[in-house]
């Protein structure tokens, strides 16, 4: 009963800067080092 994949929906982004993910992201700043979020979710072939 485990996914092996991320359900559709479901919000990714990565701090190009330091790497940080967060799954919910207000502005697309990263809370850490104030860099630009990456959304994960949109780079996954659809
Ligand atoms: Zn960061």
């Amino acid at each position: 009963m485990r996914p092996a994949t991320q359900k559709s929906g479901t919000e990714l982004y990565e701090c190009f800067d330091c790497g940080r993910r967060t799954e919910h992201a207000e502005s697309l700043v990263c809370t850490a080092c104030g860099g630009e979020l990456w959304n994960l979710s949109q780079s996954r072939d659809l």
